[in-house]
């Protein structure tokens, strides 16, 4: 049999989960993403005013720059020894 109280409970617990995020209680917003403090939608590059999130955020986005570079470097270096064999022969 089903239990129809718990039933009723479990749904009034979902409606309401759905209700307090559809009123607005929680705006849409954003997270530092060093912090993880809450900050404006609009803010570009995704960091708070904290001096040493910014800080943070332009040495994370140098090394994220580096990588990328490496990345393509080895990516062409795996390209060239199976292409090189091939216009070499
Ligand atoms: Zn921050």
């Amino acid at each position: 049999m089903v239990d129809t109280k718990k039933v009723k409970e479990n749904l009034q617990r979902m409606t309401n989960r759905v209700s307090a995020t559809a009123s607005g209680k929680v705006q849409p917003h954003k997270h530092c993403r060093v912090c993880f403090r809450p900050i404006k939608l609009s803010c570009e590059p995704r960091v708070c005013t904290d001096q040493a999130c910014m800080d943070r955020n332009v040495r994370d986005e140098k090394n994220q720059k580096q990588m990328r570079i490496w990345m393509f470097v080895f990516l062409g270096i795996f390209a060239f020894s199976f292409i090189g064999p091939l216009l070499l022969r």
